[in-house]
């Protein structure tokens, strides 16, 4: 049998974090198995369901690595199909026409609420021959659910779950206008697709149980189910908005890289031993779903930044100045050049120590893309005090006669120091202020080296004149 998942999101809504965790771990699945991964884009609700949101969902899961084998299916082109099953099950016997209006079916409600019963359906038109149909009315197809018994899941993750069928009633497979329900729209589809294996959010475990009520009804065997804990926030409750970010293009725009954003998800409800930092391969020879705990996960924001930090240390200085400049080339006080360039991708394997994400590390690289005079932070500002600049005057006067190569200007910065009877950090403080505007920098001997001779001194001079 070759594995096959899917990811089936509905497109009312961008794609949320715990949403791409679904899909991740389908994919890891999937491949792990050598199988296919496919995607369902769930668009039956027209009126939340917008083209928008679709092209957000393709745009985040190609970000992070996530897009299908196929082109995705779109389940309101289907809606013909699952008409077709639908009516096929009353054919067979397994569904039949119910003919309530709707007052029938708000007194019946009604009544279950005074008895406090949940409100089912129950079941009038099961076994009334359709010659009684009343005039005018159009017919919901429900199933014929079985009513002894129980409906039992061996769901990978929960274990074995079931559910006495006297709790569940005949539900609508065909609305009376013709479309069918979500629930049956799934299961045609997810039969045609031949998915083996459905991996969702537990939110759709109640859902399973009519599911493969369903199947059975149309003879078809029910593919494995999987359902994977929900992700919450610090507080125990469901991962929202106030929590912070919930939306997967967020995590862009805030500087995560996707493998960094993939691999926290993977970790969160998912172990293998001690393994923490895993890339894609890795996690595809690893991944199954024993290792998927049962507790909902919650999202710790700082764990993932640094993640993510780990991430960055290990992604390539070509991939991190690229990244930068696309997003220094956005900011208006910033001009990126070739020089501006050269200079971030010199630096980057010294930027990329500090910084937790990517927006991090353009901050840390934008005093490479200033023109002096630099704006100055206020710890900057305080160490250029007349004593620091006349000193600094007087370095400047050094590095004028000094080589421009890390070593020479290091050589050149100690000597200064000790003929001033200082330590070295007391002259490279001021002077890292003068050359960046603010006290953190990469090392000051490769900092000056990357700038140059030209721009450095033209940035102490800058330093030095201003207030
Ligand atoms: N469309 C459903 C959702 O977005 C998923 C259904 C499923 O995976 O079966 O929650």
């Amino acid at each position: 049998m070759t594995v096959r998942t899917r990811f089936a999101p509905s497109p009312t809504g961008l794609l949320h974090i715990g949403s791409a965790r679904t899909a991740l771990f389908n994919l890891l699945f999937s491949r792990h198995h050598g199988g296919e991964y496919l995607l369902r884009i769930e668009d039956t609700d027209r009126q939340r369901s917008t083209e928008a949101n679709t092209a957000v969902i393709l745009d985040a899961l190609d970000w992070l690595g996530l897009s299908p084998d196929q082109p995705p299916v779109f389940q309101s082109t289907r809606e013909a199909r699952h008409a077709e099953a639908a009516q096929a099950l009353v054919e067979a016997g397994r569904a039949y026409r119910a003919y309530d209006t709707p007052e029938e079916l708000a007194a019946m409600r009604e009544q279950a609420r005074a008895e406090k019963r949940p409100p089912r359906y129950d079941g009038r038109w099961r076994d009334r021959p359709e010659a009684e149909a009343p005039p005018g009315i159009r017919p919901a197809i429900r199933l014929r659910a079985p009513r002894e018994g129980e409906t039992v899941v061996e769901d990978l993750v929960q274990g074995t779950v079931r559910v006495a069928n006297a709790e569940m009633d005949d539900l609508i497979i065909l609305r009376s206008d013709g479309t069918p329900t979500y629930l049956h729209a799934v299961v045609v589809d997810d039969h045609d697709m031949g998915i083996t294996h459905v991996i969702r959010g537990d939110d759709h475990l109640t859902n399973t149980f009519r599911q493969v009520q369903i199947y059975r009804a149309l003879g078809w065997e029910p593919p494995a189910f999987a359902h994977i804990p929900l992700i919450h926030g610090a507080d125990g409750a469901k991962l929202s908005k106030r929590h912070g970010a919930v939306s997967v293009l967020e995590f862009r725009d805030a500087g995560f890289l996707p493998e960094a954003v993939c691999n926290y998800l993977l970790r969160l409800g998912w172990g293998h031993g001690d393994a923490e930092i895993l890339d894609r391969d890795e996690a595809i020879r690893l991944f199954d779903l024993g290792g998927v705990g049962r507790a909902a996960s919650r999202m710790d924001y700082a764990k993932l930044t640094h993640l993510n930090g780990v991430h960055l240390r290990r992604t390539d200085d070509d991939r991190l100045t690229g990244e930068v400049l696309t997003r220094l080339a956005a900011r208006p006080d910033l001009r990126v050049g070739d020089t501006v360039q050269a200079r971030i991708r010199a630096l980057m394997p010294f930027l990329k120590e500090r910084a937790g994400t990517l927006v991090q590390l353009a901050d840390a690289a934008a005093f490479l893309a200033r023109q002096p005079p630099l704006p100055f932070d206020d710890k900057a500002a305080s160490l250029l005090t007349p004593e620091n600049r006349t000193r600094l005057r007087e370095l400047g006067a050094v590095l004028a006669e000094t080589a421009f190569s890390r070593t020479s200007v290091h050589a050149a910065l100690s000597a200064f120091a000790e003929r001033s009877g200082l330590k070295l950090g007391q002259v490279a403080q001021p002077l890292r202020a003068a050359l960046t505007g603010s006290t953190a920098s990469p090392p000051i001997d490769v900092t000056l080296e990357v700038l140059g001779r030209e721009e450095s001194l033209n940035r102490i001079a800058a330093a030095n004149a201003g207030n």
